[in-house]
Formats: structure tokens, C-alpha cells, sequence
């Protein structure tokens, strides 16, 4: 890990997956030991690392996933205990079922894994319903509303992915100078409009673009090809700039 000078911290759907060009993006940071991968997903730890596999992607540096409640260290994917015990101290599901138990248009659709509940939503009423007896009950916690499949998905407060990339990057004593970011969707948005220069991938959400900072580029190919496109014009960018003296990492 000692010649890793900069990172890439990327979703994985929608951004590395899904669009064609996976192998290219895998050879590529195959070939590129300066640069350790740093995944941020809303998947499971167990499914992330199937598609990690799959797709022949570089072990991670640090997996984060459930859309930041989990940090996992390293290829043998080490949890991060003080990070899950902070996610732990306000999240409980059995309260967030409690609040959203009578909601008219609002129906439970099932667990994905401890950090995320799923709802059916019927209506925008119902929506806001929902987040309304949320604050009501003094609930600790985001959701996140995907319109086009009706779900409401309830998750810890803490689960952010610009927030566990911060902790990330502040463990592995990398500065934002460093990092360059990747996504497409709603729960990238941190990400892409924090201090990092980084690549909205061409499939990336209309809505997110209004929002960007000006350091994300705007990629003409979608998913890893985006990636690539991004990737490549920064490091040129940063060839030009001296670099700083390789960063310190954590055991
Ligand atoms: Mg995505």
C-alpha cells in the first residue's frame, strides 16, 4: 500500500457497473499502483465485494458501504469498529418501524440489512407523511426516495458517503488534493459537492448536475468509461502540479 499516492473513491452502480467498459477501468487501475480505490457503496459489505470480484476491480483500500454505516479497511476488509459504533449509538430500526407503522399509503417492504428499512410509498402525501411522523417521534435518521420505484428507504443519520470518506481519508492521512471522486446518483451528491475534484459519470442523474461544484467534470461517456474519461484528464492536470510527499497510512 506504501506506493499509493492518490485515490479514487467511487460508487460502484451506475458508476463503475452497469454501462460497459468495466474491463478497460480494471486493467487500467490494474496498471496504475499510485492509485488505491476507495468504494462507496449503498450495497451490502457481502454483495459489494461479489460485484468487487466479479468485475476484476482492485482490492479495496476501504469499502464503505450501506451508504456510509459501514467502513471496511483493506483487502481483507477489516470492519471499522469505533465508525460502526458511532452509526449504532442513534439508529433503531424497531423505533423507525414504530413511527411509520400507521401511516396511511405507507406500507413496510422488508430489511435489506440492519442500516436500511424499505417502505412502499403510494403518493407524494404518503411521502411526506412519512417524514413527518419521523420528526414527530424523534426519530434519528435520512431517507432516501427513489420515485421511480415508489421506495422510501430509511437509514441511519450518520449514513452519508461524503462523511465516511472524510473519515477515510483522514485515517489514511490523504488530503482532498488527492482524491478524486466518482458518481451518478442522489446519494453521491456529498461527494461530488465537497472539496474533492471528481467526475459526474454521462448516465449521472439530470438533477444532480444543477448542484455540482465546479472542480466535477461533466464525463461524455457514461459508467466506468465516465470514470476513465475523468480519471485520466485529472491526472494530467495533476502531473503538471508537484506532488506532495507520499501520503502516511494507517496499518
Ligand atoms: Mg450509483
Amino acid at each position: 500500500m506504501s506506493g499509493i499516492r492518490r485515490v479514487l473513491a467511487t460508487d460502484i452502480d451506475g458508476t463503475l457497473v452497469g454501462f460497459g467498459g468495466e474491463n478497460d477501468l480494471a486493467d487500467y487501475l490494474a496498471r496504475r499502483s499510485d492509485i488505491g480505490v476507495i468504494y462507496l457503496t449503498g450495497r451490502t459489505r457481502h454483495n459489494a465485494e461479489g460485484l468487487i470480484h466479479r468485475h476484476n476491480l482492485p482490492g479495496p483500500v476501504a469499502l464503505v458501504t450501506d451508504t456510509g454505516a459501514e467502513v471496511y479497511w483493506g483487502r481483507e476488509l477489516r470492519a471499522d469498529d469505533r465508525w460502526a459504533f458511532q452509526q449504532r449509538k442513534d439508529w433503531s430500526p424497531r423505533r423507525v418501524q414504530d413511527a411509520l407503522t400507521s401511516v396511511p399509503g405507507v406500507s413496510y417492504a422488508g430489511r435489506s440489512s440492519h442500516w436500511r428499512l424499505a417502505y412502499r410509498v403510494e403518493s407524494e402525501d404518503g411521502l411526506s407523511s412519512a417524514r413527518t411522523h419521523l420528526i414527530r417521534a424523534g426519530v434519528p435518521a435520512r431517507t432516501l426516495w427513489d420515485p421511480a420505484d415508489g421506495r422510501l428507504d430509511v437509514i441511519p443519520r450518520g449514513a452519508l458517503k461524503g462523511r465516511a470518506l472524510r473519515y477515510v481519508l483522514q485515517n489514511l492521512r490523504i488530503t482532498a488534493h488527492h482524491c478524486f471522486v466518482a458518481g451518478d446518483a442522489e446519494n453521491d451528491s456529498d461527494m461530488l459537492q465537497g472539496r474533492y475534484q471528481g467526475v459526474l459519470v454521462a448516465n449521472g442523474s439530470a438533477e444532480l448536475t444543477l448542484h455540482l461544484s465546479d472542480r466535477i467534470y461533466r464525463a461524455n461517456y457514461p459508467g466506468a468509461q465516465g470514470v476513465l474519461e475523468g480519471l485520466r484528464r485529472w491526472l494530467k492536470d495533476d502531473a503538471a502540479r508537484p506532488l506532495a510527499s507520499p501520503p502516511g497510512f494507517v496499518s
